[in-house]
C-alpha cells in the first residue's frame, strides 16, 4: 500500500535509537523527508547515515535536548513546517514512589507531558492551515495499566493522554490527526536499562528478568523497533485521516483486557 507520504516533512524526536529510530526508518521508506534529533551526536549521525543508505531519503539531524525550550526552538527552526511530528523522549527512571521528590516529578512531567504538548502547540495551526497533519506521541502501555516501578511514567503520560483526547477532536476537521502509540515491551536500550535497575534492587540477574518478562508475554518475545515504526507510518498515512484521539496498544497481547 502506498501510504501517501512521499515528500511529506517529518520531525522525529528522540530518534537515534530504539522506537524513534524505527519510526524514522519506516517514514523514510515511505518517501518522507526527515529531521531526526537526539542529544548524542555520534549515534544520531550513524542512524541518519543508516536511514539514508537504506531508503535514499533526505535526513537532516539536530543534536539537542528536546525537553528544553532551546532544543524545541532549534528543532522547529530546522523544520518550521512539518507535516508529521513524532513526539518521543527518554522515559523517566524506574524506582519506588518514595524515591521521587518534587524535582523528579517536574522532570518527568516536563519530558513526557509538557514537551510533546509544547511541540503540538507550535505545529498544529500550520498543519491545519495546510490541511494535512499527523502527530504520533510515543507513550506507554503504562497509561492503560500502571507499571508499579514506573510511577513517574504512569503519571506524566496519563496527563499527556488526557490532553490529547481533547485536542485531537478540535483539529481533525482540518485533516490533522493526533494519536498515541503505546509500546509494551520492546527490545531496546531503554528496556535493558530498566531491567538493570530492577536487578540491582531485587538481586535477580538482569538476564533472568529479561527472559522471565519475555516468557510472560503471550507472543513469547519482545517487539522490534521495526514493527513499531511500521505502525507509526500507518498512523501518519493519508489513509488514516479518520483515525484520531486513539491509544494504540502494541504489546504482543500483554494487556489482558477484552477491549
Ligand atoms: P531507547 O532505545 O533508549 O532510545 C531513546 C532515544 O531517545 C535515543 O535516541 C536517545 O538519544 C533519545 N533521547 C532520550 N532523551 C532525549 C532528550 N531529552 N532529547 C532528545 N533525545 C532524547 O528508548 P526506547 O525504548 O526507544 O523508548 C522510547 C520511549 O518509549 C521512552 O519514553 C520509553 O520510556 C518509552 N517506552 C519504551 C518501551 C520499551 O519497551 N522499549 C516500553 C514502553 C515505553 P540520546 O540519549 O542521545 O538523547
Amino acid at each position: 500500500m502506498d501510504l501517501g507520504l512521499k515528500g511529506r516533512k517529518a520531525i522525529v524526536c528522540a530518534a537515534s535509537k530504539g522506537l524513534g529510530k524505527g519510526c524514522a526508518m519506516s517514514l523514510a521508506r515511505e518517501g518522507a523527508e526527515l529531521l531526526i534529533l537526539a542529544r548524542g551526536r555520534d549515534a544520531l549521525e550513524a542512524t541518519a547515515a543508516e536511514i539514508r543508505g537504506a531508503t535514499g531519503a533526505r535526513v537532516a539531524t539536530l543534536a539537542c535536548d528536546i525537553t528544553t525550550a532551546e532544543g524545541r526552538a532549534a528543532a522547529l527552526g530546522a523544520m518550521p513546517e512539518p507535516d508529521i511530528l513524532v513526539n518521543n523522549a527518554g522515559g523517566p527512571p524506574a524506582g519506588d514512589f518514595r524515591d521521587w521528590d518534587e524535582a523528579a516529578w517536574h522532570g518527568a512531567v516536563n519530558a513526557n507531558m509538557v514537551t510533546p504538548i509544547m511541540l503540538m502547540r507550535a505545529v498544529v495551526d500550520g498543519m491545519m492551515a495546510r490541511r494535512f497533519g499527523r502527530i504520533v506521541n510515543i507513550t506507554s502501555t503504562s497509561v492503560k495499566a500502571p507499571i508499579p516501578h514506573l510511577g513517574l511514567s504512569n503519571g506524566a503520560r496519563a496527563g499527556l493522554t488526557g490532553f490529547v483526547a481533547g485536542l485531537a477532536r478540535q483539529v481533525v476537521h482540518a485533516n490533522v490527526t493526533i494519536n498515541n502509540l503505546l509500546p509494551g515491551p520492546f527490545d531496546t536500550d531503554r528496556l535493558r536499562s530498566t531491567f538493570a535497575a530492577l536487578a540491582r534492587k531485587s538481586g535477580e540477574s538482569e538476564q533472568e528478568l529479561f527472559e522471565k518478562r519475555k516468557q510472560d508475554n503471550p507472543a513469547k518475545r519482545y517487539g522490534t523497533a521495526a514493527e513499531f515504526g511500521e505502525f507509526c507510518a500507518f498512523l501518519c498515512s493519508a489513509q488514516a485521516s479518520y483515525y484520531t484521539g486513539q491509544n494504540v496498544v502494541l504489546d504482543g497481547g500483554a494487556y489482558p483486557g477484552t477491549l
